[in-house]
């Protein structure tokens, strides 16, 4: 019987090639595989002399990557609740009721271009998977596709906005001071978002 539990995996990136042992350099061509057994989720990378050798062996998913090496830490600033530090949270927590706010998170990074999707497959219980790489740090992120249909989206939409704006990140918020100055045209201005672009 399948691991139900092990819908969800981050996966980190070797830091060597998993068959010569080979320590890959920044922008080095190397090549990841995923399978799937009864233990869990399994990533292993590979160089690309000792990936033909491997090739032929069976794999849930296989996709090409460049090695970067890890960013620096970010400075310890005021910790803000983003899509990323959210979906990696509730990703941990692996609970089946986040199943549809954990792909909507995912969806969004893949629109920022923070995640790039490799892969798309379906295990042999028939689940979706869509496999997301973390463009920064060649993180694996397996992502099952609840595969949402429209009125349902609009409301997940909305609750992973929610939760994103929960936090101390208030959301911009219309100007409730109001200046002295006359204003020429105060009707037709809208109330929305600043426009200090220049
Ligand atoms: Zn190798």
């Amino acid at each position: 019987m399948l691991n139900q539990k092990q819908d969800w995996e981050i996966r980190s990136r070797s830091e060597s090639c998993n068959r010569c042992g080979k320590e890959f350099v920044d922008n080095e061509p190397f090549v990841s595989r995923l399978t799937f057994s009864e233990e869990g989720y399994g990533r292993e990378d590979f160089c690309m002399e000792c990936w033909p050798q491997v090739a032929d062996e069976p794999a849930l998913s296989v996709w090409h990557s460049i090695f970067r090496l890890p960013p620096p830490p970010p400075p310890e600033t005021v910790k803000r609740e983003t899509a990323e530090s959210l979906l990696r949270k509730l990703v941990a927590e692996d609970r089946p009721e986040h199943a549809n706010t954990i792909y909507i998170l995912a969806v969004m990074l893949e629109r920022r271009r923070l995640l790039v999707e490799k892969d798309v497959q379906v295990r042999e219980d028939g689940l979706k998977l869509r496999i997301y790489e973390y463009r920064k740090t060649n993180e694996t992120f397996v992502i099952p596709d609840p595969e949402l249909k429209l009125a349902e989206l609009t409301h997940v939409q909305e609750e992973v906005v929610a939760m994103l704006s929960g936090n101390d990140n208030p959301p911009p918020a219309e100007p409730t001071e109001t200046t002295n100055a006359p204003a020429e045209s105060a009707a037709a201005a809208p109330a929305t978002l600043p426009q200090g672009e220049s």
